[in-house]
């Protein structure tokens, strides 16, 4: 049995024991969180579920509902301690968390999962939620963000506990409370960071089950949960399966979509620069961002230097041999429909993993601190046209930015989602941005700087491409409400 199982393990009984005890601080998770206040004693009693850990999607949203009505009952001020309490037990858990989330799913970078976390205090609160008022010659109106009640949310296995989190401070600023049906391969840490979470509220609060989760996530829980007549909106992040889904479940879904981020390169742009912001993002967790470089389109006649520039900057150039037997290792070759050519499909082994493994695969051997590895490719190949999630990046010539443009287009599959240029010609800004058309569009900057992350903005972990809220906050969650009075108010 692994280390992080035991772990595990040791730890439900310890809450289960707690539990039965009554509302006592449990460890440090619990403790790092004290917002001003104390709210009535919990039981932290629920049916068939403990803090809002469930095995089935009924109970959870029957517990959900029960906490949405307190919550409501709460105020903002029941709000503003609930997020307050997720973004300091996030921070205050990142290291153990994000070491936990690693040992589970087994993909991306230690020191990245930890500043995920750590980064979740910058997602938007219940400042968020201006009212829009207005005065005139007929009276007065006030137009109000509104809860929706329960919202179902699924997550990735990419991104596990920072996506709920991140989810869980949105839907609950805007006065929601939430179920999650998390990836299978993520879902035990995903239950960890959930117990926490209502540990803490439920003591502050006395609401026991605002945050719920599915323990043991299945298909038969996701419909489950949409066909709830509770849910009252579906939060959706990952790839084209659950999307498709989520549309087709006859819930209102908010989807944040797969993408696949192209990166054009011209001739104006400072290249030392651009290699260097193209190497931060593309190497982040291992590639594993949906926002994250995916190929590079670089003019021809300054491609050998940014190529130079990329080596200077740490990353690792992969000769054609080199290409091909990592591209054999980290592609399945499907035979096509009808009798076509052989299509690539992602081979789940190397998504996320280290250069070094990826290294190993192409036969070459990369030092541990190496970020990334890269190879000039045609436009048609697998690397390119895959959204891969591995620490490789594929770059391809082109001969004009028309070109660039044409096949950084053709790569995105107009998902909508993100992509990059770096140049200081205005124009070919405004022609890529109309072409792609994406959600985010990031000039001379690394892709999390879409995300407020040394950009301007604010930070989500949901990017809602196909259903086009873009990167969601508390208002994403709401409904707008009128209200109106009909009278002389005008003073002057
Ligand atoms: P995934 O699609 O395999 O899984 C995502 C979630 O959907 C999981 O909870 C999974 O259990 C569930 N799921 C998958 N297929 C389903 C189906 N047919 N019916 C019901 N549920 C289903 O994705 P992943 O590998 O966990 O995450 C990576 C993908 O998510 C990439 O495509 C990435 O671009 C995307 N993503 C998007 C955003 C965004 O903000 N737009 C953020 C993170 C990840």
């Amino acid at each position: 049995m692994s280390a992080a199982i035991n772990e595990q393990l040791i730890r439900e009984v310890v809450e289960e024991v707690l539990g039965r005890l009554g509302p006592v601080q449990a460890g440090a998770t619990a403790s790092a969180a004290k917002p001003e206040g104390h709210g009535p004693k919990p039981t932290y009693a629920a049916a068939g579920g403990k803090f809002g850990v469930f095995q089935e999607a009924g109970p959870a949203c029957e517990a959900a509902a029960a906490s949405f009505a307190k919550l409501q009952q709460g105020g903002m001020a029941a709000r503003r301690k609930a997020v307050h309490i997720v973004k300091t037990l996030a921070e205050a858990n990142a290291a153990e968390w994000g070491r936990i989330e690693l040992d589970e799913t087994k993909i991306g970078r230690l020191d990245h999962k930890i500043e995920k976390l750590q980064i979740i205090k910058d997602v938007p609160g219940v400042e968020w939620l201006r009212p829009d008022g207005r005065s005139g010659d007929h009276g007065i109106m006030l137009e109000e963000y509104t809860p929706f009640g329960v919202i179902g949310a699924i997550t990735p296995s990419t991104h596990s506990i920072p996506t709920l989190s991140g989810n869980i401070v949105n839907i609950v600023a805007a006065g929601n409370a939430v179920v999650f049906n998390a990836h299978p391969a993520a879902s035990r840490c995903a239950a960890l960071a959930i117990r926490a979470y209502n540990q803490a509220i439920a003591r502050e609060t006395g609401i026991e089950n605002l945050c719920c989760i599915i323990e043991h996530p299945t298909l038969d829980s996701f419909k489950a949960l949409c066909a709830d007549e509770r849910i009252r909106l579906l939060c959706v992040t990952g790839g084209p399966g659950v999307v498709k889904a989520a549309m087709q479940s006859g819930k209102r879904a908010v989807c944040a979509g797969p993408g696949n981020p192209p990166v054009l390169v011209d001739d104006t742009a400072c290249l030392k620069r651009a290699a260097r912001a193209i190497i931060q993002g593309a190497a982040y967790d291992n590639n594993l961002l949906c926002i994250g470089e995916k190929e590079v389109f670089v003019l021809d006649h300054v491609a050998d230097k940014l190529m130079t520039e990329m080596e200077s900057n740490g990353a690792v150039r992969l000769n054609p041999a080199q290409l091909e037997r990592l591209t054999k290792a980290a592609f399945v070759f499907k035979e096509g429909h009808g009798g076509g050519c052989p299509e690539p499909v992602v081979n789940k082994d190397f998504i996320g993993k280290d250069p070094s493994v990826l290294g190993q695969a192409a036969g070459v051997n990369v030092a541990d601190k190496t970020q990334l590895l890269f190879a000039e490719t045609q436009a048609d190949h697998p690397f390119v046209v895959e959204e891969q999630m591995m620490p490789f990046l594929p770059v391809v010539r082109v001969r004009s930015v028309e070109e660039g443009i044409a096949a950084a287009l053709a790569a995105e599959h107009n998902y909508k989602h993100t992509s990059m240029i770096h140049s200081h010609d205005v124009e070919h800004m405004t022609a890529m941005a109309r072409a792609l058309d994406t959600t985010l569009f990031i000039k001379n900057g690394p892709c999390m700087a879409g995300l407020g992350l040394g950009g301007e903005g604010y930070l989500s972990y949901s990017i809602a491409t196909p259903t086009g809220e873009g990167v969601t906050n508390p208002r994403t969650f709401t409904r707008v409400r009128r209200c109106v009075m009909v009278d002389n108010l005008r003073i002057y």
